[in-house]
């Protein structure tokens, strides 16, 4: 059977490409995937099938499956920095993170830290701090992402549609809203 293989980061690097095709034998497990492609378990942070996240390497695979492969972010030269990184990877990787905390805290006490973080980017916003806008701009998406966790959204689903055919305001691409409106 084949499956289809996604590697980010410096795993992409490793394998030389960012997508590739892969032969197992029928109802190979991710173990054996990453054996295959010669890739130790301690250079993948995340692992996600089809979307979702999986942390059990026994899992079978099945024909077509997609398998995307996270590096650590470790070292700065990891997942952070990948250009392809979707909302999906985004929100997994905060679950794989922090989503029992996450949990725990319920939404209102998420929305405090985020706010919290959309303060710390204000400051640095104000005070023309570049290095510190980066990483707050990070810190406010990270939240956003964990508000999205426990709020059980999908931001890309939601995300594109509402705003991914044209504006919602006006209907037009790009924006024919007045200035005084919101969008
Ligand atoms: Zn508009």
């Amino acid at each position: 059977m084949q499956v289809r293989v996604k590697a980010m980061g410096i795993l992409r690097q490793r394998l030389g490409k960012s997508d590739q095709v892969v032969e197992l034998p029928e109802g190979g497990t991710l173990e054996q995937l990453l054996q295959q492609l010669q890739l130790p378990q301690g250079m993948i942070q995340v692992i996600m099938v089809n979307g979702e996240r999986e942390s059990d390497l026994h899992r079978r695979l099945q024909q077509n499956d997609e398998v995307t492969l996270l590096a650590p972010v470790a070292g700065g030269n990891g997942i952070a920095t990948g250009p392809a990184l979707t909302l999906k990877e985004l929100q997994a990787i905060i679950r794989s993170l922090y989503g029992t905390k996450d949990a725990e805290r319920g939404l209102q006490g998420c929305f405090l830290w985020f706010l919290e973080e959309v303060g710390e980017l204000a400051a640095a916003i104000r005070l023309g701090q570049r290095k510190e806008i980066a990483v707050e701009l990070a810190d406010v998406l990270a939240w956003l992402a964990t508000l999205a966790n426990v709020a059980g959204v999908d931001l890309a689903e939601v995300f594109t549609r509402k705003y991914g055919p044209h504006c919602p305001g006006c209907g037009q691409r790009p924006c024919a809203c007045p200035p005084q409106a919101k969008p």
